[in-house]
């Protein structure tokens, strides 16, 4: 593995591309925004060992794979490190598998800062030798590598996870909105219960740098988050299962995304949490 392709220059894939490239990858990068060293992703694949994508979502990773598909050579490896839907993952990789190209997804957990420090959490599905195979690529950019089973298991273990932090943050939303109607001060309550079992990422993170601070800068979209917790109930959706919290959380999303502007960071949920409240005049 020496030659990577990588399409998705953004918040994220700007800098694990660096890192590829810090890491002695010859990098071949495209994205729309012109910030890649190649003008597609079709002449970004060519020669390339691995593909990697950095993109919104699944619908954009299966177009742009499927239109780099004719350079790549026999044997190279696609690993969608986006975030993207599970079904849509397995059946890529079946349509990849008959043009003698592999697949594993390879989301990652913990926003721009990890990613630049290279120290990201990364959940892996697909063939154990397959995983192997570019083991070598992941660890330039993470340091917490899960295999979680096969293909299309990271995409499903990452919204999951991201269901749990989209429900969290609603809930440490609501919890700061309350303390403060009830004329707290938020920062020893926040800190009390960084020591408590109410602790989760939009404690120690969110509301202490996001919202107090009014920086809403942690550089992951509102939309993403909405798309994320989306998948989640898709996949429950599939299974047959009844899920009303996760319904629940999913529906506030979406009724945010309407509300707040098309690019808005996912901790601004916070000023339409807000919102609901001065409707009722409280
Ligand atoms: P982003 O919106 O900043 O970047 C996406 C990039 O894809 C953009 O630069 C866009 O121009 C490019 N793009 C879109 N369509 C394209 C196409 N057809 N061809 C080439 N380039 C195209 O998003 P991001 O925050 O970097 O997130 C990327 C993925 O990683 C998403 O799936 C997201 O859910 C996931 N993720 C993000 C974070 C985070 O903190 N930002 C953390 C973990 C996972």
């Amino acid at each position: 593995m020496k030659t990577v392709a990588f399409i998705g220059l953004g918040v994220m894939g700007q800098l694990m591309a660096a890192n590829l490239e810090a890491g002695g990858f010859a990098v071949q990068s495209f994205d729309l925004n012109k910030k890649g060293n190649r003008k597609s992703a079709r002449a970004a694949a060519e020669g390339a060992d691995a593909l990697i994508t950095m993109l919104p979502d699944g619908g954009t990773v299966r177009d742009v794979v499927i239109d780099a598909l004719p350079s790549l050579k026999p044997g190279a490896i696609v690993i969608d490190m986006s975030s993207s839907d599970p079904a849509g993952t397995r059946a890529l990789g079946l349509a990849l598998e008959k043009n003698q190209v592999r697949m594993v997804d390879a989301p990652v957990s913990g926003a721009r800062f990890k990613a630049k420090d290279g120290t990201l959490a990364i959940m892996v599905g697909g063939e154990k030798e397959v995983v192997a195979s570019v083991m070598p690529i992941l660890q330039k950019l993470g340091t917490e590598i899960f295999h979680v089973g096969p293909l299309g298991a990271g995409h499903a273990v990452k919204a999951l996870n991201n269901y749990l932090g989209a429900a969290g943050t609603l809930a440490g939303f609501e919890a700061l909105l309350i303390a403060q109607a009830f004329g707290l001060d938020p920062k020893p309550m926040i800190e009390a219960i960084n020591a408590s079992t109410g602790r989760n990422s939009t404690t120690v993170r969110k509301i202490p740098q996001d919202v107090l601070t009014g920086a809403f800068a942690s550089g992951f979209k509102l939309a993403l988050m909405t798309k994320d917790v989306g998948i989640a109930a898709e996949l429950a959706r599939g299974l047959k299962m009844k899920t009303p919290f996760l319904k629940e959380t999913l529906k506030h999303w979406r009724a945010a995304q309407k509300k707040l502007p098309r690019d808005a960071d996912h901790t601004e949920i916070y000023k339409y949490q807000r919102s609901l409240n001065r409707k009722r005049g409280s």
